[in-house]
């Protein structure tokens, strides 16, 4: 009897045993996962958002243009694009110091989330260029919706800096043109808007 209960006490902490290890090498296997998820995660934003304004990066913004160019074709929708680049940024910088024009860069790419609708791509194109692909937008409403964009900025009072401003140039990529070409004629437009005293949107031809 008393051997009876010795091998079940031994039995029990046999078993108590191999649960806490099964236990514990679940929990284990558990924590690799997600922290595999979450790198993964990491990563993946890495290479698809800017990291300073939080928006999609250059690459991601072909990534997003080329499919929309495709289904633009098959759905024979219209597509505009638009090239926005701040005013005397350079001149930004060297009053007020490279943090406060990160500053605005942030602000900046907020003020235009905050004007567009979701579908929308966003991004920025390198240095204080911005792009914005609008699906399903022909010029006309493109030129709509820009010249909002470019008045919430204008309004807008950065913190240190005060009124900064932007110029657009959108073109509406045509039937047989790829991106580039489109972006080509939103850079012209761009470069008229600057020439012409800044701070407004050009249509391309
Ligand atoms: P314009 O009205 O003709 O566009 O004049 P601009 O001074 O804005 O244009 P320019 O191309 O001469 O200068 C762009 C400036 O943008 C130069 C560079 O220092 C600044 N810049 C580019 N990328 C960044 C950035 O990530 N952070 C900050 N703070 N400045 C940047
Ligand atoms: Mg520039
Ligand atoms: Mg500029």
């Amino acid at each position: 009897c008393i051997d009876d209960s010795s091998y079940i006490k031994d039995l029990k902490r046999d078993i108590y045993t191999r649960f806490s290890l099964v236990f514990f090498t679940l929990g284990i296997l558990i924590f690799v996962f997600l922290t595999i998820r979450r790198l993964q995660s990491k990563m993946y934003s890495l290479a698809l958002i800017d990291q300073l304004t939080q928006i999609y990066n250059r690459s991601s913004f072909y990534e997003f243009a080329n499919k929309q160019v495709a289904k633009r074709r098959r759905n024979n929708e219209k597509l505009s694009v638009a090239m926005i680049d701040i005013d005397y940024f350079k001149k930004v910088n060297d009053t007020f110091g490279h943090s406060a024009g990160d500053l605005i860069l942030k602000d900046l790419a907020k003020i235009v989330l905050g004007s567009i609708r979701t579908y929308d791509v966003f991004a920025r194109f390198g240095g204080e260029e911005f792009i914005l692909l609008l699906p399903d937008t022909g010029i006309d409403v493109a030129e709509t919706v820009l010249e909002r964009v470019r008045k919430n900025v204008e309004e807008y009072d950065f913190p240190e800096v005060g009124n900064v401003t932007i110029s657009i140039g959108v073109s509406e990529i045509n039937l047989e043109e790829e991106i580039e070409a489109a972006i080509k004629r939103a850079d012209e437009a761009l470069y008229e808007a600057k020439a012409t005293g800044r701070n407004k949107v050009v249509l391309a031809q």
